[in-house]
Formats: C-alpha cells, structure tokens, sequence
C-alpha cells in the first residue's frame, strides 16, 4: 500500500563482511533517507547463492560442503542484519527482510526471462567480468540483473541507492519494466537510481575500486589495529615529506575525501606545497576511521548479543514484505493469465 512516501529500496549481498565502500556508496544513503521515503531494505540471500560455484561463500579453511555453505550463508545473513541496525537503520520505519521471505521475487524473475532475450543479458557487465575470470558460469550469474530486475521492480521502487557498479543494473530494470508495460499494460513504476557522485566508487587500499572480492577492504566494523593495518598497506610512490605531491593521484588522499571535514582542506594544500609524508598523511587516515568506526561497533557488538531479537525483527520484516509483494504477484499473474478471474 503507498503511503504517500516515495518508495526507495535496495540490498546488499550477505557474502562476506560490508566494508567502507558498501557504506559510503549504498548503506548510509539508505540510512539518512529512511524518515523521508517508506524504504524496503533486503539482505540479498538470493543473490548470494551466486558465488556457491565460485566457493565464496566457503569458510577460511576453504570448506564449501553444502553444510559450510548453508551455515555460512545463514550467519552472514544474521551478520548483515545485525549491520544494517548498527548503521542506524529503524525497523519501525523501514521494512527490513531477506529477499527469499518474498519467493515472489523468484516468481517474478522467472516471468521476466520469458520477455529477455539471451544476447541482451549477454551485455551485463557482471556477466562478462565473470566469463572472463571463471571457467564456467552459472546460470544464476547469467539471470542476476533479472532476479534484481524483479527485487527492485515487485515493491515498485522509485529510487534505488547504489554504487556506481548497480548503475547498469538499473538500466536493466528499467528496460525490463519498459518491457512488461508494453506487452501486458502499465504495471511497474520506472525506478531511478541514487549514486552519489563523489561515492559512486569508493577505492580500496590498492586504488581500484574496493570489493570483497578484490582483499582490498576497509571492513566497516574492523578493529583500530586492522584499520592501522589495511591503511598502513596502501601504496604510495616515493617522494619526501618536503616534496609537492598531487592530492588527486595518491590513494591515500582518495580515502580521506570520504571524510571531507574542515581538516581536508588544509591537507589538499599541505599535499600540494608539500610538507607532509604519506606515513602521516595515513596516521591521520587511519585516526579518522577509526573514530568513524568506533561509535558502529560499540552499538554493533550490543546488537549482536541478542541475535533472537534479530531474527524476530527479520521474520516480522519478512512477513510484511511479502504481503506488499503478494498483493502486487496478484496483478502480474493476472495481466499474464495465469488466473481464471482476469
Ligand atoms: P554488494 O556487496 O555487491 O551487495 O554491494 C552492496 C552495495 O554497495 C551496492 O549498492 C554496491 O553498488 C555498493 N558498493 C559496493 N562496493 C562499492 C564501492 N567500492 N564504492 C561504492 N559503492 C560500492
């Protein structure tokens, strides 16, 4: 039912732990507009059996049996859900679930394949990339845009905060969307998305853009010592503390523009005349992380000693999701015919 609100929705997949760059690019967007818009926020489950094949959903030791996938699966979903509440988001105004509470998500998708054509999926960025890395990709890698196609399309998004790498996965959507309207008649919004310029890319420690999957991540509930200790790692070239360096060429400086304060100014002309070296510049990186992190972690660990309360708070989440997306599975079917009442 639309309140009145515009409706944003958005998910990150419980493959590991976020880090700065799910933050900055997707997380907090999602944080600072919950009051203004009536928000539906998953925890991507489905989306995470993607990387069953590529054994990133093992543990440490490398165990990808189906019992350390399922388990491992499981508890990140917990881990995400306890991190979206540490970040600030309120379960009173935001419905907050893990996308395989609403199967109609899946439903959906499988409609939507029968309208997408094979060479047009075969343009995904995400599909590419994963041709060329592995050997033999799923079928799951192949259909996600159209499973998020269906995640963004079935609660009748307006806007979608996302990284710059979701950018063409709107896209995709939106085509979609086109798509269904015209055969079966107006049934879906047309989202937009929400990509934050100067976030659209968060680097990670090496310079490209951080990921989980590339081991280059600020962990967005790490320790001082691995926040000292992933900073610490990040490559520099070789000039001397006097030497003029080019803000916008060190990765160092990359990292501080997340925190653009009053200080960030009077570090852009310090870099430029010189007079700072990078040991310093990534000490008081590191500083400023770690005073951003400490206040989320302290609330997190409070979070975390109570996962009942989570899980029960996922359940309810989960149940008032699905009802919006049963509600709306009851037009699709219908414009499709496959009900007798049309
Ligand atoms: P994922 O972990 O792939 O589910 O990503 C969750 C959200 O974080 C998505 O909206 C991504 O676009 C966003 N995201 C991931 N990495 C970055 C990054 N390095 N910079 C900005 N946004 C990011």
């Amino acid at each position: 039912m639309r309140t009145g609100k515009k409706i944003l929705v958005s998910g990150v997949k419980p493959t590991g732990r976020p880090h700065i760059g799910n933050y900055f690019g997707a997380m907090k967007q999602m944080v600072d507009m919950q009051d203004e818009y009536d928000c539906s926020i998953f925890i991507a489950d489905l989306h995470a059996l993607t990387s069953v094949a590529s054994g990133n959903l093992a543990n440490s030791s490398g165990d990808d049996s189906a019992l350390n996938v399922a388990t491992n699966l499981a508890q990140n979903t917990l881990d995400l859900a306890i991190d979206y509440l540490a970040i600030g988001l309120d379960p009173k105004k935001v419905t907050l679930y893990k996308q395989s509470d609403t199967p109609q998500v899946a439903e959906l998708a499988w409609i939507f394949n029968c309208i997408t054509t094979m060479p047009y999926l075969s343009r995904a960025h995400a599909f590419k990339d994963a041709q060329a890395k592995e050997k033999e990709t799923t079928v799951g890698v192949f259909d996600y845009p159209i499973l998020m196609s269906a995640d963004i399309l079935l609660p009748g998004a307006d806007i979608v905060p996302v990284g710059m790498d979701q950018k063409q996965h709107i896209e995709i959507a939106r085509d979609t969307a086109e798509k269904f309207n015209r055969i079966f008649g107006e049934t879906f919004a047309m989202p937009e998305p929400l990509i934050t310029k100067d976030v659209a890319v968060v680097p990670g420690t090496d310079g490209q853009k951080m990921s989980k999957s590339y081991g280059n991540t600020i962990g967005l509930f790490a320790s001082d010592e691995e926040i000292l200790k992933a900073v610490m790692k990040i490559p520099t070239d070789s000039k001397g503390v006097d030497e003029p360096k080019n803000p916008d060429e060190c990765k160092v400086f990359a990292l501080h523009k997340l925190f653009a304060d009053a200080d960030l100014v009077d570090l852009k002309s310090r870099y430029e005349k010189g007079g700072i070296g990078y040991k310093e510049s990534k000490e008081i990186l590191a500083r400023k992380i770690s005073a951003f992190i400490a206040p989320l972690r302290a609330k997190r660990e409070k979070i975390a000693s109570d996962p009942e309360y989570v899980i029960d708070l996922l359940i309810a989440g989960g149940k008032k999701a699905q009802m919006k997306a049963e509600k709306k599975m009851e037009e699709v079917r219908k414009k499709v015919g496959l009900t007798f009442n049309q």
